[in-house]
């Protein structure tokens, strides 16, 4: 009887894994399709601005996928998916042509543009020919140099530091200013983060949520944020949610706010309007400064 029991639920289990791996392929094959159609797929911009005036200092690009049977898919999910499946460099491919597109229709709108980050994947980061494609990218939408930077993670560069080194100078020389992302999830070794050519650290958000509610992770904040001081690096708080956490934020040395309580992810549409100055020096309509 226990046997049987046992198969059964054996056969539940494996009719489950089938159902969600019949999920992910079915995911997989929307996700080529909209890859090759475009539709469906976009970015949100998020503003990060400057902790003390509020001013709009950059943004970052986020994708965005909604398809008509999956709904909206986030993008950790849909990330992973195309990691795993051969999808992320026509993905990304994809996505930076449309934040080029992006800036340039702002320039050709007389609006004057911050720069946006890209986050960068993996084997994105590692492709022969990325700095090539940067490059030829810059060229062909005429963006003036910097107005696209990137943020990569901790976990890419793992037991490749030298030759990030290299790749993290060429996109320098080009002008392009470098995020670490997520800083203190991964491996957040301090002694080797002086040898990167980065600019900008960003605290991951989980330290962010928990200040405050542990003295501990007040402890680490003044840590790293010491220590990018130093480094004269540019350290940006991630997901700031409420009025108080910025208060605190003010006790360290932190630049810039990003998070819901100064800005969500929103379309290219709403930032213009909200925040992007025009010729004659002012947002489109009305405040670019944060209210208060
Ligand atoms: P990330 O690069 O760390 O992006 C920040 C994430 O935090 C975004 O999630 C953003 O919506 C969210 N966030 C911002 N402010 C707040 C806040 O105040 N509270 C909370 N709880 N969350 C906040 P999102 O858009 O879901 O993206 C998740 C991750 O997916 C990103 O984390 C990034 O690792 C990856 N991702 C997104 N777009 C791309 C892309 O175009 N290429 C690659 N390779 N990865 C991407
Ligand atoms: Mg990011
Ligand atoms: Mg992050
Ligand atoms: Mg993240």
């Amino acid at each position: 009887r226990a046997k049987q029991e046992g198969r059964n639920s054996f056969r539940l289990y494996s009719t489950r894994l089938d159902v969600r791996e019949h999920r992910w392929l079915a995911m997989e094959t929307a996700l080529r399709d909209s890859i090759d159609s475009g539709e469906g797929l976009g970015l949100h911009y998020q503003p990060l601005v400057e902790r003390d005036s509020g001013r709009l200092y950059s943004m970052e690009a986020l994708a965005r996928w909604h398809h008509p049977e999956f709904g909206q898919v986030s993008p950790a999910d849909f990330i992973p998916l195309a990691e795993r499946s051969g999808l992320i460099l026509p993905l990304s491919r994809y996505l930076m042509h449309r934040v080029a597109a992006q800036l340039r229709t702002w320039l050709d709108a007389g609006l004057t543009p911050v720069p946006v980050a890209v986050n960068l994947s993996a084997q994105q980061f590692w492709q022969q020919d990325l700095i090539e494609q940067i490059r030829a990218l810059y060229d062909d939408y005429r963006l003036p140099a910097g107005l696209i930077s990137f943020e990569l993670t901790e976990s890419m560069l793992l037991d490749k530091q030298q030759q990030a080194v290299q790749v993290l100078q060429e996109l320098r020389q080009l002008g392009c200013r470098v995020a670490m992302d997520d800083f203190g999830t991964g491996y957040s070794s301090l002694s080797y983060l002086h040898q990167l050519p980065i600019t900008t650290l960003k605290i991951d958000k989980s330290f962010i949520q928990q200040l405050g509610e542990n003295q501990g992770s007040n402890t680490i904040l003044a840590a790293i944020t010491g220590m990018a001081q130093g480094l004269k690096l540019t350290v940006v708080a991630e997901g700031v949610e409420r009025q108080d956490q910025l208060i605190t934020l003010r006790q360290y040395h932190v630049n810039l706010i990003q998070g819901y309580l100064t800005g969500r992810p929103m379309p290219a549409e709403h930032v213009a309007r909200q925040y992007l100055m025009n010729d004659n020096g002012r947002p489109e309509e009305g405040k670019r400064e944060r209210k208060e």
